[in-house]
Order: structure tokens, then sequence, then C-alpha cells
């Protein structure tokens, strides 16, 4: 085998995120106020990037911004008017607690029940973390 295959190989090899210092980002939320509502609505797209359910994302955003909504088709209304700095900060804070392994720093996660016990686990490094259920 030469050099330049040798090369070819060894950088096909490399896990390609980590050593580019790419990370995982998710579309950034578009969002709009009607009346005294906030809506999210691309939520539908940021949800499926990261994997996870809208019921789950959506739950864990009323909670976390303390207050109310509904998801209708693909977006989700906040029944209350919140700065879009705010929600953008829940969103990634959501992605750091459910969707990104802790180990590996990848998005290949999924939301595993055992015993009564939810973790997230890791599809990329096999890693297992507790989370809170929501
Ligand atoms: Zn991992």
């Amino acid at each position: 085998m030469d050099y330049m295959k040798l090369l070819k190989r060894a950088n096909d090899l490399k896990p390609k995120n980590l050593l580019s210092g790419e990370r995982f980002e998710p579309p950034q939320a578009d969002i709009i106020y009607s009346g005294n509502k906030t809506v999210i609505v691309n939520f539908g797209k940021i949800a499926s990037a990261m994997r996870r359910e809208k019921k789950h994302m959506a739950k864990y955003l009323f909670k976390e911004l303390a207050a109310p909504g509904d998801i209708s088709g693909n977006e989700l209304i906040i029944l209350s008017k919140l700065p879009r700095s705010i929600i953008r900060k829940k969103i990634e804070s959501y992605m750091k607690e459910y969707v990104i392994c802790p180990q590996c720093g990848k998005p290949d996660t999924k939301i595993v029940k055992e015993d009564g016990i939810v973790y997230l686990k890791c599809e990329a490094c096999g890693a297992k973390k507790f989370i809170k259920k929501l």
C-alpha cells in the first residue's frame, strides 16, 4: 500500500466530529410573536434534528419557561410573551441534558427506560447517563 493510500485510510478512521471541532447544531429557533403568545415556528424541525419527540421537548420547555402552551403541527405555541434569547437558551439546555452524550459529545443518543429509571444512552460510545424524568 502506498503512502497516499495509508494517509487516506488514516483520515477515514478519524472521528471527524471531534477532530474538526465540529459541533452538533440544530436549526436555530425561529420565533414569532402573536398577541401575548410566543410561537416557535420551526419547532418540529428542531425536535427531529435532535431526534426527540416534540411532546418531550415541549414538556421540558413549558416547565422551564414556567408557561403553558400547545403543540400545533410543527409549531410550538407558548402562552406567554418571552424573549427569544431565553427560549434559545432553554433549547440549548434541553440539548445538553437530553441529547448530547457527556462522554463523547455526539448527539447520537436515545432515551431508554430500565426498571423505571431513565437514561440517556449513547449509540456512538455506549455511555449511559442518568437523566431526570420530565
Ligand atoms: Zn457517547
